[in-house]
């Protein structure tokens, strides 16, 4: 019985999930609601996961916070080539800019580098009979993806990040942000 539920849930998950993305634009630049949502404030969020789960669309609390995966090529992200800064979807925070994004092929938006040391926090992950380092939010500490040695130079990483979780902002809607 149990199990079956759970099979519920998920399939109402995927399919929450894909509906969501057929509606979402590819440019999300819509500005979050909640108070702790923020791109130029660092100081560390901690909400409960109960609390998230009332701000959050399901498709970005199943990733972000029960380290869900999105599917691959679901992504509008995933082939986005224009120039910008990729946010946190769930604080704000700063993670990556476009000229570190390269194509991977993997399905996932991908970078070589982010924006800084303390945007991201790594943490062993030996799930799913995988060595993995699975990457998190440095601000709010939500799931993002993981990190792997085959990336290009000069790093050598790839970021596999989930789009969902990605707040992408272009590079002239980003200085104005930084201006006011
Ligand atoms: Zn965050």
């Amino acid at each position: 019985m149990k199990r079956i539920l759970v099979l519920l849930l998920l399939a109402t998950g995927l399919q929450q999930c894909s509906y969501s993305q057929t509606k979402q634009q590819p440019m999300n630049t819509e500005q979050k609601k909640h108070p702790v949502y923020s791109n130029t404030d660092s100081s560390k969020v901690t909400v409960a996961n109960d609390e998230w789960k009332k701000i959050l669309p399901a498709n970005v609390y199943s990733v972000a916070r029960e380290k869900g995966t999105e599917l691959p090529w679901s992504s509008p992200l995933e082939g986005n080539k224009e120039k910008g800064t990729y946010y946190c979807a769930v604080c704000g925070n700063a993670l990556f800019v476009s000229d570190t994004k390269f194509e991977s092929g993997c399905g996932w938006p991908s970078f070589y580098q982010p924006v800084s040391k303390a945007s991201i926090i790594y943490t062993p992950d030996n799930t799913h009979g995988m060595e993995r380092t699975e990457v998190q939010c440095g601000r709010c500490k939500s799931h993002l993806g993981h990190v792997f040695d085959d990336g290009p130079p000069p790093t050598g990483l790839r970021y596999c990040i989930n789009g969902v979780v990605l707040d992408f902002k272009k590079a002239q809607e980003a200085a104005a942000k930084y201006k006011q």
